[in-house]
């Protein structure tokens, strides 16, 4: 099966174009000019005509929860909600477009009332009873720890003035000292009975739908954390990986593997750590967490917090426990990226790189988030080679908080994306979805123009800390692709590399880059085969 696609604006590197590709069983076999290309085709070959639109590899977001991305993605989506009204008008827009849910239980994410204009308070089951008192309805807050129903969700578990109260959480009750809906901590696991179990087919059609809107977005490969290995559930989100990936995948998988325990790992690794592997579903590092996050002050810092002094956030594996599980994966050539954000967690694990590290870092060991950094500390992971997996999406919101978390001078030199490429790091950037959406376009306007995503502050922040398109794109595609091994046969579109592309609407390197989180993809090709037009 050959494709001839033509007549195109078609980005290899930095300063390097071509117009024409030939591709050949999912491989780019020649690229040229439209002339010379033409001339040599066979009656086999599909002609596309491009129509002198941009093209770009497909995009290779570095770390994201891809699985748990499609079971969020099935609920109400309340991130940035500005009233109530508008969290009653988003929920009933959702049940408008998804009728197979009707009357099922309806759960929504990531509310706010310190966003709403007017009456920034909790919601309760007075509000949540306007969109539906027929079916239970379940909104979590955006930090997981309160959670919102309805008067059925309250009858259906039989929940009332005289109910006995939970151990490390409760229901609230209003001033006649009824429950008015709101379930705090513990309280919220006397809700999980309203979450239908998930049959494999189920799980597989989710992940199904999950590529396909990352398709959408023109993401053709993952670096996703789902699996917990020597867990139940994360046994069937493996089981249904490998049944995807048997069945005309559209997305490449390279799994970031948590483990319960270290001899979970040790088990994993005599039964075979890569076992049942293709094309498709490769099994990647290593996941570690060490501290938590910024916007709760978790995140371990070396320094008390600037805006609470009794903190330095939270360390989630002693330094000796972190050793065990470096040594062990680094003896088995596994490679290890650990979740740290603040600048104590990214010390601590930096230390520990540094005892398995003896000349290179051959296993391409990382650091997921790097967000509270300094020199130092950027100076390390060049000396060691550590990679950075970075998600520019995050300075949206975190420019808002982080000069109050840790004061100015430390801000400064955070989510230092310009630094990093004048260091020359290996730099993968990603999505972190479903913590933030799919839509990779708005990475690249955080990390270009360094504004949220109103277009704020005007001159960006910290502008010295922007990069350019063309960084940006390369570590979205070749810098994914070094995190995965894949550098010399993915991420670029040269010959020998795999026909993952797509075409975009706008002209990106010929225009101001103040619309680039505006661009829409037209077209996703993966493995040589077009699997999204718009
Ligand atoms: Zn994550």
């Amino acid at each position: 099966m050959r494709q001839l696609l033509y007549n195109g604006h078609i980005y290899q590197q930095r300063g390097q174009f071509t117009s024409a590709l030939l591709i050949e069983d999912g491989y780019i076999l020649k690229c040229g000019s439209d002339q010379e290309l033409l001339a040599h085709q066979d009656q086999d070959v599909t002609l596309i005509d491009l129509q002198g639109k941009t093209v770009l590899p497909g995009f290779n977001d570095s770390h994201l929860h891809f699985y748990m991305s499609s079971v969020a993605f099935q609920t109400v989506e309340l991130y940035g909600a500005t009233s109530i009204d508008m969290i009653i008008e988003r929920a009933q827009q959702f049940i408008n477009n998804h009728p197979e849910a009707q009357g099922k239980a309806l759960f929504g994410r990531g509310w706010n009332q310190d966003y709403f204009e007017t009456e920034p308070r909790l919601i309760n089951r007075l509000d949540l009873d306007r969109i539906s008192t027929d079916f239970p309805i379940v909104f979590s807050r955006a930090c997981g720890h309160v959670v919102s129903v309805n008067s059925k969700t309250l009858e259906i578990l039989g929940i009332h003035a005289l109910t006995p109260q939970v151990d490390g959480g409760q229901f609230d009750l209003d001033a006649q000292g009824q429950p008015n809906g709101v379930f705090r901590e513990n309280a919220i696991d006397l809700l999980s009975s309203l979450r239908e179990p998930l049959s494999s087919q189920d799980r597989l059609n989710l992940l199904t739908s999950i590529s396909q809107i990352a398709n959408q977005y023109g993401i053709t490969s993952v670096q996703t954390n789902d699996i917990t290995v020597g867990s139940e559930e994360g046994s069937a989100i493996e089981e249904t990986y490998r049944h995807y990936s048997a069945l005309n995948p559209t997305v490449r998988i390279y799994h970031q593997l948590c483990f319960t325990d270290i001899d979970t790992l040790y088990a994993r690794i005599q039964s075979g750590y890569h076992q049942g592997e293709n094309q498709f579903n490769r099994y990647g590092p290593l996941k570690i967490f060490i501290d938590g996050s910024l916007g709760a002050r978790t995140a371990k810092m070396r320094q008390p917090y600037h805006d609470d002094p009794s903190t330095r956030g939270i360390e989630c594996m002693t330094s000796s426990v972190l050793d065990e599980f470096i040594n062990l994966a680094d003896q088995n050539n596994i490679q290890v990226a650990i979740h740290a954000i603040g600048d104590g967690a990214i010390t601590q694990v930096l230390n520990s790189y540094q005892n398995v590290i003896q000349t290179e870092n051959k296993n391409r060991h990382g650091i997921i988030h790097c967000q509270i950094t300094d020199m130092p500390i950027l100076n390390r992971f060049k000396a060691l080679d550590i990679l950075a997996y970075v998600q520019p999406i995050f300075l949206h919101y975190d420019m808002h908080i982080v000069e109050d978390r840790v004061g100015q001078g430390l801000a400064s030199t955070s989510y230092a994306f310009g630094t990093m490429e004048e260091l020359g790091l290996h730099v993968a950037y990603g999505t972190d979805s479903p913590v933030e959406g799919l839509n990779v376009f708005n990475n690249i306007h955080c990390a270009i123009n360094r504004q949220d995503l109103k277009s704020f502050p005007e001159n960006g922040f910290y502008p010295n800390e922007k990069v350019d398109l063309e960084t940006a794109i390369d570590n979205l595609t070749i810098g994914g692709a070094y995190a995965s091994f894949e550098e010399d046969h993915k991420g670029r579109l040269l010959p020998g590399y795999m026909a993952d592309l797509i075409v975009i609407d706008q002209p990106i390197f010929q225009q101001d880059y103040a619309q680039i989180k505006d661009v829409q993809v037209t077209m996703t090709m993966v493995n040589g085969k077009v699997v999204y037009t718009r």
